[in-house]
């Protein structure tokens, strides 16, 4: 049988299995959006989700990484093959609750705001459906979910990659909820986030301020020279800084002060280097102000590589499969949710994709595919995925999870997530990712070229990983 005579009754597999445990699905995915925690402390989440693939006859290891309790790895093997890789995060926001309504309504709680809940479950529901058409079909190979805590600013992937917890997988297919439908060969911006403290010596700020070291004055000449630095580095490089402690009173002269950095550039290498030019500037403020300083790194990752074979191939699966099947129901949610936006707004939110058609100001959900792949464009977010991207071939697609207009980390994809728009979008990706990890399972020749490629890009870009090798997880 070729490729694609089995890819058809792949499809047939896939819709098969998810419309028979579609309902299952929803729930875990719903349990996790209700138990909505952040970063580090998905104990439960992950449990869910461990319970899951035992159930469905998967390897669940955990304990992987130090200080990560809610890492794991469920596997699945059919034999001698290629291993393909699929991630997923579980982990909420702090504070972004809100009821399940189509408006604005904080519950004081913490929210599935970038839709982790849907990617997570998502990615179970490809690994677990992949394996069941593998088993019909006897198609051989490994199918390795890795369930990876802590996107949300805590770069649980890197920690995972500087583990060598990814070693051994031929490629990778991941998704992420967004307002659109996809395949992203789009780069994303590498990322180090650090914070200088300095120690000086406190004084009567009235009395006796020749005795007194100011620790802030050490971090405002540092913000100073950051802003004189930014003459001199690249345009594509973005630096921002909020002071986290600035001191107590005025009438104290501050011992102790604290400033943090994002700095974020399209290559980590730019990125590294300026770090470098900072902590030389956070040095020299030390000096002028007789106070000392000192630098931690909190979280780092590198830009995403994106595997144009695969993406191509991913787009194949995801015409396919075909867009997030809404229905009447979440269109006329999807309308009060974007009750108090423009027409000019809801437009304007899909034009940092490449879509510039006004027409979409009039609709509510995205409901068809969108082809253009964005590659060689530079995204401006940064994600831990970055990394893993560097491990192996990856592709990834974006799929419509939420109301146009909408942004992550809103209120807009917390209630999303939790229903019937998320839903649909969840069930989607599903099939596109298990079904284009068949289509690598069974076509040898689009593996070889996918890696061919990926080590060409190698050839000239080494990857090292960001983040400092003493930095323990949730340190920040
Ligand atoms: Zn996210």
């Amino acid at each position: 049988m070729n490729n694609q005579a089995i890819m058809e009754k792949a499809l047939t597999n896939v819709k098969a299995w998810f419309e028979e445990n579609e309902q299952r699905i929803v729930e875990v995915s719903d349990q996790i959006w209700n138990l909505a925690e952040t970063k580090f402390q998905e104990f439960e989440s992950s449990e869910v989700l461990k319970g899951v693939f035992r159930e469905f006859g998967f390897e669940v290891k955990d304990n992987l990484v130090d200080g990560m309790p809610t890492a794991f790895t469920a596997e699945w093997s059919n034999g001698e093959g290629p291993t393909i890789a699929m991630l997923g995060e579980y982990d909420a926001l702090p504070g972004l609750g809100n009821d399940l309504v189509p408006r604005k309504s904080p519950n004081g709680k913490n929210g599935h705001g970038c839709g982790h809940n849907l990617l997570g479950v998502g990615s179970m529901s490809a690994a677990i459906s992949a394996a069941h058409a593998m088993e019909e079909l006897g198609i051989k190979g490994r199918i390795k979910y890795f369930g990876c805590p802590a996107e949300e600013g805590g770069s649980g992937k890197v920690f995972m990659v500087r583990e060598g917890i990814f070693k051994g997988i031929d490629a990778i297919v991941r998704w992420h909820p967004i307002n659109i439908t996809y395949v992203d060969m789009s780069s994303s911006l590498a990322i180090v986030s650090v914070k200088y403290e300095f120690h000086g010596k406190s004084a009567h700020a009235g009395t006796a301020p020749h005795l007194g070291r100011s620790a802030l004055d050490g971090v405002i000449l540092t913000d100073i020279g950051a802003n004189y630095l930014r003459e001199h580095i690249p345009t594509t490089v973005r630096l921002h800084s909020v002071i986290t402690n600035g001191g107590k009173a005025p009438n104290i002269v501050p011992d102790l002060a604290e400033i943090w950095y994002y700095i974020r550039a399209p290559k980590i290498a730019d990125v590294n280097d300026i770090l470098k030019r900072l902590d030389k500037i956070a040095q020299g403020a030390a000096m002028a102000t007789e106070t000392t300083v000192t630098q931690k790194v909190v979280s780092a990752s590198s830009e995403t590589l994106p595997n144009k074979v695969l993406c191509e191939r991913m787009m194949v699966n995801m015409k396919r499969v075909g867009p997030p099947a809404f229905t009447e129901e979440d269109y006329a949610f999807a309308k009060q949710i974007n009750e108090q936006l423009t027409e000019a707004e809801k437009a304007g939110s899909l034009r940092m994709f490449g879509i510039n058609d006004p027409a979409w100001g009039k609709k509510d959900l995205y409901d068809v595919i969108y082809e253009n792949m964005n590659e060689g464009k530079i995204t401006p977010y940064s994600t831990d995925s970055g990394d893993v991207s560097w491990q192996a071939p990856m592709c990834q697609c974006f799929v419509a999870s939420q109301t146009i207009g909408s942004k992550n980390h809103s209120w807009e994809q917390v209630v999303c997530s939790g229903m019937g728009i998320g839903h649909k979008g969840m069930l989607c990706a599903g099939k596109i990712i298990a079904m284009t990890a068949l289509d690598i399972l069974t076509d040898p020749d689009l593996l070889a070229a996918a890696k061919a490629e990926y080590d060409k890009v190698l050839e000239t870009n080494e990857y090292v990983c960001p983040m400092p090798a003493d930095m323990i997880p949730g340190a920040q």
